[in-house]
């Protein structure tokens, strides 16, 4: 491929390459995942990390105030013209020095990456500004995606801004409150499935395949070139220097795999000198990576992923018919579509991966609440896993982390108040109830 920007099938033995000009979900050859792959002798990409920053200078263009188009060289797919931006990946890297003492780390050296400033509440959005700008440029009418949540508000939300169609699948009783009235209120139509996660993401790719809509689940190989710029904010955020380690929850398994991409690209245009280490947090009851990963020690394996342990276990899920289960619906996930990139970015980053149960995430929720500005269940499982690597030794005291805040506090008030009111942990904060009496008010706070 001659183009500055191309798609290319990750499996080794396929290596078949299309142009950005077209979409598919999967390689059209083999069934695997694409890739977005640049000729960097095409880009002027700037020297230096730093060079992006000057364009903090010249807020008031929409793309250089852009949180994710700042850094456009570093995902070059698509012209000015197509792009579409609504202030995404503003988000700030909060230096919490609380919570460290707390976790008994040097106070200065934990970063909390708070991706819940974005316009609609996650994450999400900086792998959607890109998706619908690819959506644009190729003259897409129609959106879909399959989600836990984030994703549909963030779908909802740009093919709002975009005026494309959208129609959002969710699992029923599975998604949290804030994010079901997003999708609800940017217009989208919601279609609810007797079904999980999983069962939405297989029903919303036959649906587009048959119907044509542009889909934005993490499939989607230009999302997850959105999503790399968190890791460059970091690093702009660090004073152009690299963490020792990043720390993000682990759902559909796209934000680690777009890290992982981030870093091995800085590192191959010589915009960094050291690579983090990545760790990867499921929740407990939806672990299949840790599984997959510290039981099966399955790897990248140059591409050459050993699937028949993965469909072994995917086979028994079906068998017992097993549906995974968190608070942290967000990553509640037992098939996650990324794992192969996934696999990649753990060997780009030297990278781990480990499971905390939910009473760990709702304290770390807490706990994150009390120091910062708080996170939405599935987010706080980086903290969770945080606390579970100092304790084990693997992160020391003194190494400088980033733990990925994915959503934003309010997306899931249920999971908050039920822990405070029902005393669920040690950081439980409930309202007291006291009778309408002055005195008796007073009584109570000077307590
Ligand atoms: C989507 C999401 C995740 C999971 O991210 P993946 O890229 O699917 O692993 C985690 N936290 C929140 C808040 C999310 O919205
Ligand atoms: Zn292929």
């Amino acid at each position: 491929m001659t183009d500055a920007a191309y798609q290319q099938c990750i499996n080794p033995a396929c290596n078949a390459s299309f142009s950005c000009q077209e979409s598919f979900f999967k390689c059209p050859k083999c069934g695997d995942l694409l890739d977005i792959r640049y000729n960097w002798d095409k880009i002027a990409v700037p020297k230096k990390m730093s060079d992006f920053a000057k364009r903090w200078t010249t807020r008031n263009i929409p793309l250089d105030y852009s949180g994710v188009w700042r850094f456009r060289e570093l995902l070059n797919f698509c012209d000015d013209k197509h792009k579409v931006t609504i202030g995404e990946g503003q988000t700030l890297l909060q230096q919490n020095c609380g919570l460290a003492n707390h976790l008994g780390m040097k106070a200065e050296n934990l970063f909390l990456q708070y991706e819940g400033l974005n316009p609609s509440g996650s994450f999400k959005d900086n792998g959607m500004t890109a998706a619908f700008s690819h959506a644009r440029m190729i003259g897409a009418k129609s959106s879909a995606c399959a989600s836990t949540g984030n994703t549909s508000a963030a779908v909802a939300l740009y093919a709002a801004m975009c005026g494309l169609k959208c129609v959002v699948f969710i699992g029923s009783g599975r998604i949290a409150f804030g994010k079901l009235s997003q999708a609800m209120d940017y217009g989208a139509t919601t279609i609810q499935i007797a079904g999980d996660f999983d069962d939405c993401m297989r029903q919303v790719q036959d649906v587009c395949t048959q119907m044509g809509l542009y889909l934005l689940n993490s499939l989607n190989p230009f999302r997850l070139e959105g999503q790399k710029t968190i890791m460059f904010r970091i690093i702009e955020a660090l004073n152009f220097e690299v963490p020792d380690w990043i720390v993000v929850p682990g759902g559909n398994l796209g934000n680690s795999s777009a890290f992982g991409k981030a870093f091995a690209e800085l590192k191959e245009l010589g915009l960094i000198n050291k690579t983090p280490r990545l760790a990867i947090i499921n929740a407990a009851g939806a672990n299949t990576l840790d599984y997959l990963v510290n039981t099966k020690k399955l790897t990248w394996n140059n591409g050459n992923v050993d699937m028949q342990v993965v469909n072994d276990l995917y086979n028994d899920f079906t068998a017992k018919k097993f549906s995974p289960h968190t608070c942290a619906s967000a990553i509640e996930i037992s098939r996650p579509v990324n794992l192969k990139k996934c696999l990649r970015a753990l060997e780009t980053c030297n990278g781990i991966v480990r499971s905390v149960d939910d009473d760990k995430i709702k304290d770390a929720k807490a706990l994150v609440g009390k120091f910062g500005f708080g996170c939405e269940p599935a987010s706080a499982a980086s903290v969770a896993g945080l606390k579970l690597l100092l304790d084990e030794k693997i992160i020391s005291p003194s190494d400088r982390v980033a733990c990925i805040l994915t959503g934003h506090a309010l997306k899931d008030p249920n999971v908050t108040v039920n822990y405070h009111k029902e005393k669920q942990g040690p950081y439980a904060n409930p309202p007291i109830e006291v009778a309408n009496d002055l005195s008796k008010i007073v009584q109570i706070i000077s307590a």
